[in-house]
């Protein structure tokens, strides 16, 4: 018994994002159905998809599909990949006049004939529910009222609600993208963290990650993160959602739970690792994200808390 508990090794936590998510989608669609009773609106969230990347198609599916479910008003508007900046922004300009369109999503990365920072500029910052326009982001920077990005604000919430103590923890983020590494840094300093942020350029990275409390890593490495980048009983977040094909990296990847995602490439040609090594980390870490079932979920659903915030803020309630 000892010596199979021993080979075994401890299993960090798993950190929910998935009911995490279910809990705050339920808290919106309450809040839909209040606004529907209270003041006769209904949240209306408007996609906008141009070209055929198929991971956007995906995320965009899942998206609307999510708005419907919870009751909201929702359009996808799908582009051809040769469309112009300014047939986005006309586009985006007639979504920021409709009053039924709450929010508005452009769904990134745009093809290269378009000028992405102008694009997300033009969005009235009132319907930025993906929390990319300056205005949001300068307000975040200052602790003002903002929508902020909902994968950052997804595991905002995680933490919190998983009862995860942020004030005065030392929080490592690796990656410092506008979409999910800065933005986090910001939360999390709001929150009080003492926050260290990692990149490409940052010198002996283990060091600097093994000195925090919570570790997030955001990066797009397959594995990246392994029991020398992690301080024993740390809380550990894996934004990362990088596909493997290879079974052999699988096998190393996910150890003596290896069987189950050999399965599934050889059903679905790939499975989804994160930027963590699940075998190593796992042994290490306090708590852990999975992936599939951690980070991803809480995206979608702080995009339907952000619209229907939108909701009411436009109207003044
Ligand atoms: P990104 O824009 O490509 O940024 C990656 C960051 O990682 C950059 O700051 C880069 O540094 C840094 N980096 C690269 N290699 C590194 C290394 N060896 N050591 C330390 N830092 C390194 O990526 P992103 O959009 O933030 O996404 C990151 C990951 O999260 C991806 O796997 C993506 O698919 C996933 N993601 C998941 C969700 C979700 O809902 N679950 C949402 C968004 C993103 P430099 O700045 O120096 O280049």
């Amino acid at each position: 018994m000892m010596t199979a508990t021993m080979t075994e090794g401890r299993r960090a936590t798993v950190l929910d994002g998935a009911r995490v998510a279910e809990e705050i989608k339920a808290e919106a669609t309450a809040e839909v159905a209040r606004l529907a009773r209270a003041h006769g609106i209904r949240p209306g969230l408007a996609v906008v998809r141009v070209g055929d990347d198929p991971a956007s198609a995906v995320y965009v599916r899942n998206k609307v599909r999510t708005s419907e479910q919870l009751g909201l008003h929702s359009e996808h508007h799908a582009l051809a990949a040769d469309t112009t900046s300014e047939q986005l922004l006309a586009l985006v300009a007639e979504l920021n006049a409709r009053a039924e369109i709450d929010g508005i999503l452009v769904q990134l990365p745009l093809p290269p004939q378009i000028d992405e920072a102008r694009v997300l500029a033009a969005i009235d910052p009132r319907k930025d529910v993906d929390g990319f326009h300056p205005l949001n982001v300068g307000n975040l920077v200052l602790g003002r009222p903002a929508f902020v990005p909902c994968t950052p604000a997804g595991i905002y919430e995680l933490l919190a609600r998983t009862g995860v103590e942020i004030g005065g923890a030392h929080a490592c983020v690796v990656g410092r993208s506008h979409i999910v590494g800065r933005p986090l840094a910001q939360l999390l300093l709001q929150h009080d963290a003492t926050v260290t942020v990692c990149h490409s350029r940052t010198r002996d990275l283990a060091a600097v990650t093994r000195a925090a409390d919570i570790l997030v890593a955001a990066v797009g490495r397959p594995g990246l993160i392994r029991a020398a980048h992690v301080k024993p009983g740390a809380t550990v977040v894996d934004v990362g959602m990088n596909k493997i094909t290879d079974e052999a990296a699988a096998r190393e990847l996910f150890g003596a739970r290896a069987d189950e995602r050999i399965e599934v490439i050889r059903r679905r040609g790939y499975t989804l690792v994160g930027d963590v090594h699940p075998a190593e980390v796992e042994a290490v870490a306090g708590r852990l994200t999975p992936v599939p079932g951690g980070v991803g979920p809480l995206t979608v659903a702080m995009l339907m808390r952000n619209t229907v915030t939108a909701a009411r803020r436009l109207r003044g309630l």
